[in-house]
């Protein structure tokens, strides 16, 4: 699937330094965006909203001063504050790392264009405070690929969808239907999970979450005892033959081996053991 499409550019002079200073704008932007949000978090503590950071700039400092800000194009500015916008909700996700301010050294210099707003021409196009760009081959008609290929993705993510809740459905049916008189679940640690960042995936913790909802619901349905261990129970680190417990296990050890009676144990069967032996063995 085409996700991007590389055009080198033959600009003249002047759409040269307009680039940098678009890039010097989006820049700028970016990070009045993240500095305009430390204030207001200080004081409000909740995050500032987006659209009136892009207010502010185009009502009260574009037209006195900062009126440096109307030599590029608007999209620049606006796409800049939206990605510092969208940077901070990754961070509050846990997705990534805490967004920096962009220095003109370290950051690479780019800026956003609407591609819609693009006019084709012969030679190559004309964009809003740009005028005719030449380029080294023509642009491609990318309206209509790219409305096809926003509806594949789309499709893609909903059949995806309809596949995961199919699968825990399923699962969590397969698991009752077994008929056990009690299910014991471990306790989803969601902070201890955000900090390992394999599994710092929104949609897996939420998936974890519908997952243990059923559970919940199926068994008040087929009169099975839920429980729910102990946030701290350390199901996998305690043998499951003799209960010493194994303080040095890795997360990639994928097999329990137990130094005090020589256990050999698949680490998930392991764990799994426990759980089910969990408040009954202590009693
Ligand atoms: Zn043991």
């Amino acid at each position: 699937m085409i996700l991007a499409i590389r055009i080198k550019l033959n600009p003249t002079k002047e759409q040269e330094v307009l680039f940098w200073k678009s890039a010097g704008t989006a820049r700028w932007a970016y990070n009045y965006y993240l500095n305009a949000n430390n204030k207001y978090y200080a004081e409000h503590k909740m995050p500032i909203k987006e659209g009136d950071v892009r207010k502010e700039i185009n009502n009260v400092l574009k037209p006195t001063t900062h009126t440096w800000l109307s030599e590029v194009g608007s999209n620049v500015m606006k796409q800049a504050v939206k990605d510092a916008d969208e940077a901070r909700k990754r961070w509050l996700d846990g997705i990534s790392a805490k967004p920096k301010f962009k220095s003109r050294h370290k950051s690479e210099p780019k800026f956003y264009v609407n591609y819609e707003s693009l006019k084709r021409t012969k030679e190559g196009f004309r964009g809003e405070k740009l005028g005719i760009v030449k380029t080294f081959q023509p642009l491609p008609n990318i309206n209509k690929n790219i409305q096809k290929q926003n509806k594949v993705i789309r499709n893609l993510h909903k059949r995806l969808t309809d596949v995961r809740n199919d699968h825990l459905h399923q699962s969590s049916s397969e698991i009752v239907k077994t008929k056990p008189s009690r299910i014991v679940m471990e306790h989803l640690n969601v902070k201890g999970m955000m900090k390992n960042k394999h599994l710092a995936n929104a949609v897996a913790q939420q998936k974890l979450y519908e997952f243990k909802r059923q559970v919940k619901y199926k068994c008040r349905k087929y009169g099975i005892e839920f429980v729910e261990a102990d946030r701290w129970f350390p199901s996998s680190k305690i043998c499951s033959c003799c209960g010493k417990k194994k303080t040095d296990l890795k997360l990639s050890d994928r097999v329990f081996v137990c130094s005090h009676c020589d256990l050999k144990l698949d680490r998930d069967l392991n764990a799994a053991i426990n759980l089910a032996n969990y408040q009954i063995r202590e009693a």
